[in-house]
């Protein structure tokens, strides 16, 4: 009789067990994270919490370049309540909210969040100031460029035109939306990468160096780094620029992240959901 009224007491029990031991927070995440990285964590930071409780248990976690409405409606929808994203969730760097009182796009997000109990969590500095900076480290790898690479962010490609690099990174990037300055028959060999938005001078900065003729960038004020190729070009230099877009220059770093995150986050899924490019352009 003990017999029969034990085996499913002993079932239940190792059900709890394996319960707990796949259960796993969100701040439990982060400071796995913060043990893998080779950086201190730094006081004064953007990545912290941005929505959700650091002691609630996840379902599973979401990379992704930024935490827009549609990520977060596609990670709800894959069971991943844990978001990492690398930019800002409320359309400004230190993620202020009160700056829109109640703007209905502000509100309409916040709901969403609030019903589905997303956690939100930025991963952006630490991300850049670990080594390798994981950002650079998944868009070189997906450009297949580890091989040229000759420092960090600088690379010497064969030989290849401007048109045809344009394109070939169109391709890689799968980008609708890729804008390139410069004449597309210039010869080029030295390239070099400044991603995201990091301001103008940290563009202009490389791009004057005598070892880049081509910068590959996320995206700048129209009236700093775009007119300074522009001039650059007119005073007779070999220098081109190439702006990828903000998204399409970062996400496949956080592609990595997930890669990277699976390697030592083992209690949960994780999944790269892709923000995707924002902009398309007319026929
Ligand atoms: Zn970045």
């Amino acid at each position: 009789m003990k017999y029969v009224y034990l085996a499913p007491l002993i079932a239940l029990s190792m059900h709890l067990l394996n319960a707990q031991e796949s259960a796993v927070t969100a701040g439990q995440v982060v400071d796995k994270i913060k043990n893998e990285l080779t950086c201190e964590w730094a006081e004064q930071t953007v990545d912290d919490f941005k929505s959700g409780d650091p002691s609630s248990n996840i379902t599973g976690i979401a990379t992704t370049f930024l935490a827009n409405l549609d990520v977060l409606k596609r990670a709800k929808a894959k069971g991943l309540n844990m978001v990492i994203t690398h930019e800002p969730t409320f359309y400004n760097h230190f993620d202020e909210k009160e700056r829109y009182g109640d703007d209905p796009v502000l509100q309409a997000k916040l709901k969403f969040i609030e019903e589905n109990d997303m956690v939100i969590w930025r991963f952006h500095d630490h991300w850049h100031r670990t080594t390798p900076d994981g950002i650079y480290e998944g868009i070189v790898n997906k450009m297949k460029w580890q091989g040229y690479r000759q420092e960090f962010n600088r690379f010497i490609v064969p030989e290849i035109s401007l048109g045809d690099l344009a394109s070939q990174l169109k391709e890689v990037f799968d980008a609708r939306a890729i804008r390139v300055i410069g004449d597309p028959e210039m010869k080029l060999k030295n390239v070099a990468l400044v991603l995201g938005a990091p301001g103008s001078m940290a563009q202009i900065t490389v791009l004057r160096r005598d070892d880049v003729e081509v910068l590959i960038g996320g995206e700048a004020p129209e009236w700093e780094t775009v007119e300074y190729v522009r001039d650059a070009i007119s005073a007779g230099m070999n220098k081109a620029m190439v702006f990828l877009g903000h998204a399409i220059s970062e996400e496949a770093g956080m592609e990595y992240c997930a890669t990277w995150l699976k390697t030592f986050v083992k209690e949960v899924p994780v999944e790269f959901v892709p923000a995707e490019e924002p902009f398309w352009i007319p026929e």
